[in-house]
């Protein structure tokens, strides 16, 4: 379920599938009309808020199939089905609810599979049919977490175009979920969009000539390194300069082809670009794969910390600077000349130190001036002194203007009192049920 899904506005496959001309129809959920708001041709978008239906969700898709399916108006149909993932929600994996959901599912791919074949028989180009699920599900039917069962998803992949198999089933391969969209642009003749990570699954154009199958590589590889050195410092290691030396080889290759060299000896040759492209594209992919995926733990935690003492310091000081007199009294002077002041600052400065030279990390703490961050490491260690400052002021000397009111000695009523005073007097209340003279008791604590 998204609450909040505006509309994408970054490069994207449906977006160049769109600017190309291709006619889309989408049917399911409808985070993806929101996503693509003046994408498609025709859809019906399913409120995924819900969860608890697994079956109108998934009929409001089926509903369109068969109409849409006789129909010729239309280059690429989304299905998203929703049923199999709310039934996780509800009641897990091992619920009595997936098998017959899996094959009323069976039966929509059967519908479309044999839809697809019969188009087949017109004389059209060869369709594509992608049966893929976008995450799996844990063990109590959620996702969202790096789990196996939660990351794994299975990717079928069914064209004319590819080599019929007969009845021997294959090991299924592993492939990254990143790769589908490089390989379903580069199946549909569309351009890769440029903040793509992912590179074409070896073997799905296994078919083509081995010029075209080159062609494809390069054109992901361009993309890859083109990304590559946008985003990243000391880029041209590893796979870019793979990618550069395989470019070159192709290059040659495609000069003797033209010349119209028929050999095995090119035919070799071309294997073997074909086989630095990949190592390159696989190499490219994995090292933007892993910045991407890498979060500034060291910057976060700096963060984290500044706004915990600058909440800290406002919730403490609120109670004084809502009293009468209006003024916050900081103990700055007494924190600055303080022991643990300095050894708090060579403590975080030496951190600092160790953190920002030992690894070649590119975090944004990391990448201030010196001056600056010796400006926010003495700023830290100052809050946190004066916090604990005031709050030991607060919990040990209590109210500074204590008024007696009757036979008890309350404290003020300022908020400072009522806060620091609090466990003491819900003692002071059990202790008080028993005792006839109250003040006796609370005197006595
Ligand atoms: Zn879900």
């Amino acid at each position: 379920m998204n609450l909040n899904s505006p509309a994408l506005l970054e490069d994207n496959l449906i977006w160049q599938a769109k600017t190309a001309g291709k006619r889309m129809v989408f049917y399911g959920d409808d985070t993806w009309v929101r996503l693509f708001p003046k994408h498609f041709m025709e859809y019906d978008g399913t409120t995924s808020f819900f969860v608890s239906d697994y079956t109108e969700v998934d009929n409001n898709v089926t509903r369109h199939l068969d109409g849409t399916l006789k129909r010729d108006d239309w280059d690429i149909l989304i299905l998203h089905y929703l049923g199999l993932d709310h039934i996780g929600h509800i009641s897990g994996p091992h619920s009595s609810l997936i098998q017959p959901k899996l094959l009323e599912m069976d039966d929509i791919l059967e519908k479309i599979h044999s839809a697809l074949i019969s188009k087949e028989a017109d004389g059209s180009l060869p369709y594509l049919l992608v049966l893929c699920g976008d995450h799996g599900m844990s063990e109590t039917g959620s996702h969202g977490g790096s789990s196996e069962p939660e990351v794994n998803t299975p990717l079928v992949l069914i064209s004319p175009a590819f080599k019929r198999k007969g009845t021997m089933i294959r090991t299924p391969g592993v492939v990254e979920q990143v790769d589908l969209t490089a390989t379903l642009a580069l199946g549909l003749g569309l351009p890769i969009s440029q903040n793509n990570v992912g590179h074409v699954i070896p073997g799905v154009f296994e078919e083509t000539t081995l010029r075209d199958q080159l062609r494809f590589l390069h054109l992901n590889g361009h993309q890859l390194s083109c990304l590559l050195k946008d985003s990243m410092s000391g880029y041209d290691k590893g796979g870019f300069e793979q990618f550069r030396v395989a470019e070159k080889a192709h290059g040659n290759w495609m000069k003797l082809y033209l010349e119209g060299n028929n050999s095995e000896v090119l035919s070799n040759i071309g294997k073997k670009v074909l086989k630095q492209y990949l190592e390159a594209l696989a190499a490219m992919s994995s090292a933007l794969s892993k910045q991407l995926g890498k979060y500034d733990m060291y910057s976060m935690i700096a963060g984290m910390v500044f706004v915990f003492q600058v909440s800290t310091f406002l919730l403490l000081a609120m109670p004084e600077a809502l009293s009468g007199e209006a003024a916050v009294d900081v103990p700055v002077l007494s924190s600055l000349l303080s022991l643990p002041f300095y050894l708090l600052c060579l403590l975080l400065a030496s951190v600092h130190v160790l953190v920002c030279t030992s690894t070649e990390s590119s975090c944004y703490f990391c990448s201030l001036s010196w001056g600056l961050v010796f400006a926010a490491v003495a700023f830290s260690s100052a809050m946190f002194c004066t916090l604990v400052s005031m709050t030991v002021l607060m919990g040990v000397q209590g109210c500074p203007r204590p008024r007696t009111c009757g036979c008890l000695q309350l404290p003020c009523s300022c908020w400072q009192c009522h806060v620091s005073l609090a466990t003491r007097w819900s003692t002071y209340v059990q202790v008080s049920f028993f005792s006839p003279c109250p003040s006796l008791t609370f005197l006595s604590l």
